[in-house]
């Protein structure tokens, strides 16, 4: 199964994709994720993204296509996986059309978990991510156990630095701008399925797992 999870920042993509690749023994690939691990391992790779990350602006796409189109090798995406912040830009979906179609291949689902923009700087601001495993939480709607502390690793959990009031909104104007498209796009090519990212997480998984079962 090949799954790409839509939606602005904040929308909830990251929750949602954990469960699905979870639920059916799939790599969750998140770009996000890489560009982090990268950094806090002071790569070259992690000191290019965060000029961008920081600003709130996307890594510029040929810093970040190779690397998902490279993750493809790896043994574990025989059965597919769940994109999670790719692809973000027209240019990013045509070079992943095209490295699909030289294997025969293409993205089944486009999944776009739409919230309206008044409801993301909340989820945003409440967000919390832990330093040691990447799980996510809320202050208020997905709150851990312990008040700080990941339920899963036990390390901390911290506000991240571009989820700030300042940059979330340049990053919704990023993602009205280079990413929106991708909804039209998606929907031409008759794949796209919409879900109402502003129900609960569970009903939100429910109705995710209907188009992906159907
Ligand atoms: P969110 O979960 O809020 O959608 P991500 O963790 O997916 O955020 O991404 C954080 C930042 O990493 C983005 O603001 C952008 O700078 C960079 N990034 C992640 N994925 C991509 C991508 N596919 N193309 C360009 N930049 C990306
Ligand atoms: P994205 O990957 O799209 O940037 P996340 O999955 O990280 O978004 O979710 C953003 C924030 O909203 C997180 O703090 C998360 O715990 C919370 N969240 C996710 N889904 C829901 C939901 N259905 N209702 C309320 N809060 C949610
Ligand atoms: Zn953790």
């Amino acid at each position: 199964m090949k799954v790409i999870m839509l939606g602005a920042p904040g929308a909830g993509k990251g929750t949602q994709a954990k469960k699905l690749a979870a639920k059916y023994d799939i790599p969750h690939i998140s770009t996000g994720d890489i560009f982090r691990a990268n950094i806090k391992n002071g790569t070259e790779l992690g000191m290019k993204a965060k000029v961008y990350m920081d600003q709130g602006l996307l890594v510029p796409d040929e810093l970040v296509v190779d690397l998902v189109v490279d993750r493809f090798k790896n043994p574990d995406c025989e059965k597919g996986y769940v994109l999670d912040g790719f692809p973000r830009t027209i240019p990013q979906a045509q070079a992943l059309d095209t490295a699909l179609e030289k294997n025969g291949d293409a993205v089944e689902y486009a999944i776009d978990v739409d919230v309206p923009d008044s409801s993301i700087i909340k989820r945003m601001s409440g967000r919390r991510a832990c330093v040691g495993c990447g799980a996510t939480y809320h202050l208020v709607t997905i709150p851990p156990k312990k008040e700080g502390i990941c339920d899963t690793c036990g390390a901390e959990l911290i506000l991240r630095e571009d989820d700030k009031p300042e940059t979330v909104e340049k990053r919704l104007n990023v993602y009205h701008e280079q990413t929106q498209p991708l909804i039209n796009y998606y929907n031409t090519k008759g794949i796209l399925k919409s879900v109402d990212g502003t129900q609960d997480m569970d009903v939100i998984f429910n109705e995710i797992n209907n188009i992906v079962e159907s």
